[in-house]
């Protein structure tokens, strides 16, 4: 194992934060960064080690490994993860303390839920190992590196086909934004290795067995397309994705084959294509070959999408809907454009223009946030953000299965622990044009409490100190926690990480100085430039 970078710390206590070295994919304040009293682990030095151990199926990786490693040292060997986050520049230490989910979910739940075990050093400098029979483990999720610091991970694999067969079917709504067909067909694709029966009408292609006799599908997400997504005056509609490793060869050479490419369409774009071609089918599916590792990191290229409108729209431009900046960077991602300017949209591109505008104007321009949704409300979610949610990017749908043991931070450990029950992820990445979006985010937080689901803490979060301590503190459980790990005065809190204002404006605000007035004033100035640009 590799040994803490650093030894016990001395008092006085400073907090601990981490260094990576590449661009975060979290976009919540990074205030809590700043302060005389923060110690920076350095954590880079762990992005080298990646060990695969065929035998056992695993692989020991350090903190500050990136997915795009991460999948090309298991692919070497015929592996992939169990759980495999979908942005190239993630880490293994973001994923695991930030409550990552994705298609294989519906079996695994999160990443975490598929390591072995993990290398954690606390406050005071020691190093523990945790597996799951430690209550410790399943505290870590949703920590959010608030408890104490991951240096190595053991990440479980499967062994995989270079190939995934993706079959795509599309829902069309019954009724404007409500999408319980599609959510009922992908319960019913995910219960297939349960022997529950397939409500849906959909048989694939070539028609399989009795459901008895099915496996699960390894992936299985959606899209959820909004009214109009065809260009023309069409209902909303679920657009479903199911994954398996293509093992016949005559399949995989008379299939047609999609790959993630620099001056190609945006895996969003191209699921709206296939959807074209299935619009009014009801019944039929389309399938097709992808790579392995463009399938895992087939989000990766698109995640634009959330700055992009999904179409240009006359009378959003006559409202004065798209500022100049938006339709500069409408035409220049346009496919055409991609083979010369393809390069600039990339997600490490994305998060470094989000990081560098003001919290608080990304927060008025834009909607970003998941939850975890029980399956029975999904669809009165998804219904509720159409209607009451001006975006008109798709929804990442997808279904997350609930950990063995509690795990009293994460989006899915508090429900139901142990039942094998099923989570909807709900992903919620656009632009709104009324600058609203604090309202339409706080509106989605009650909601989504109002329905025992909750929401990952990866961007900003309005809650009050008592609606946190509601959810993530009730009964003291943090405090508690806090405790046992001896994380008080070592590590940021979990509420003033992610929900708390800025304190460098809380500090400003406070302070009667001169310096820090004008400061604040020049943050303001800067911030209102940066919200015309946005
Ligand atoms: C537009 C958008 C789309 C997204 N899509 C998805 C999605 O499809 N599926 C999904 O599951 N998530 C998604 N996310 C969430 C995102 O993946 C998480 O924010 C993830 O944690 C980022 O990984 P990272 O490696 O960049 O983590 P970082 O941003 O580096 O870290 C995340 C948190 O973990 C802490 N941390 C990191 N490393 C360590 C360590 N070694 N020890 C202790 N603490 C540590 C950091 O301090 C931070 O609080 C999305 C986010 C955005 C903004």
């Amino acid at each position: 194992m590799a040994s803490a970078p650093e030894g016990p710390l001395v008092e006085p206590r400073r907090l601990v934060v981490t260094e990576r070295g590449s661009p975060s994919c979290s976009i919540f304040s990074k205030d809590y960064k700043s302060g005389k009293d923060v110690l920076a682990l350095d954590l880079r030095h762990t992005a080298q080690l990646i060990e695969v151990d065929d035998g056992s199926q695993t692989v020991r990786c350090g903190a500050a490994v990136t997915m795009e490693s991460l999948v090309r040292a298991t692919l070497a060997h015929g592996m992939i993860p169990l759980v495999q986050p979908d942005f190239r520049r993630m880490t293994v230490g973001g994923s695991i303390m930030g409550t990552i989910c994705e298609s294989s979910s519906h079996q695994h739940g999160h990443f975490v839920d598929a390591c072995a075990w993990l290398l954690l050093r606390k406050g005071d400098g020691t190093s523990v190992t945790v597996t799951k029979a430690d209550e410790a483990f399943h505290e870590v999720n949703g920590s959010f590196g608030t408890l104490c610091t991951l240096l190595e991970a053991c990440v479980r694999c499967r062994r995989c086909a270079p190939w995934v067969r993706v079959t795509y079917s599309l829902l069309e709504d019954e009724a404007a934004g409500d999408p319980s067909a599609g959510v009922a067909h992908m319960a019913a694709l995910a219960g297939l290795g349960s022997c529950e029966p397939v409500e849906s009408s959909f048989q694939l292609e070539p028609p399989l067995a009795t459901p008895c006799e099915r496996r699960p599908f390894e992936y299985l997400d959606a899209l959820h397309l909004s009214a109009g997504w065809d260009g023309r005056d069409s209902l909303s509609a679920t657009a479903v994705m199911c994954g398996e490793d293509a093992l016949d060869q005559a399949e995989i050479a008379s299939l047609p084959s999609w790959e993630s490419s620099r001056d190609g369409y945006w895996f969003f774009e191209h699921v709206i294509q296939v959807a074209r071609k299935l619009r009014g089918r009801q019944g039929k599916v389309v399938s097709e070959i992808v790579p392995l590792e463009s399938y895992v990191f087939r989000y990766d290229r698109g995640a634009f999408w959330m700055a992009r409108p999904l179409r240009w729209s006359l009378r959003a431009a006559l409202q004065g809907m798209y500022s100049l900046p938006v339709l500069l960077l409408f035409l220049a991602s346009a496919p055409p454009l991609r083979p010369l300017l393809g390069d600039l949209f990339t997600p490490s591109a994305l998060y470094r223009v989000l990081r560098c505008a003001p919290v608080a104007a990304v927060n008025r321009k834009m909607v970003i946030c998941d939850f975890h949704i029980p399956l029975e409300d999904a669809a009165t979610f998804i219904r509720a953000i159409r209607h009451e949610v001006p975006i008109s990017t798709p929804l990442w749908l997808c279904l997350v299965r609930v950990p063995e043991r509690a795990q009293p931070l994460s989006p899915h450990g508090h429900y139901y622990p142990g039942s094998g029950k099923l989570l909807m992820n709900i992903g919620v990445w656009g632009r709104v044009g009324d600058g609203r979006g604090v309202a339409y985010s706080c509106l989605l937080e009650r909601k989504c409490t109002d329905m025992g689901g909750r929401k990952m803490l990866y961007s900003s979060n309005f809650y009050s100190g008592e609606e946190w301590d509601s959810i993530y503190n009730a009964d003291n459980a943090y405090t508690a926690m806090r405790k046992r790990w001896d994380a008080d005065g070592r590590f940021p809190h979990l509420f003033t990480k992610t929900c708390g204002i800025s304190s460098k404006a809380a500090a400003s605000m406070s302070s009667q100085s001169l310096g820090s007035w004008l400061s604040l004033w020049l943050d303001r100035l800067v911030e209102a430039i940066a919200a015309k640009l946005l």
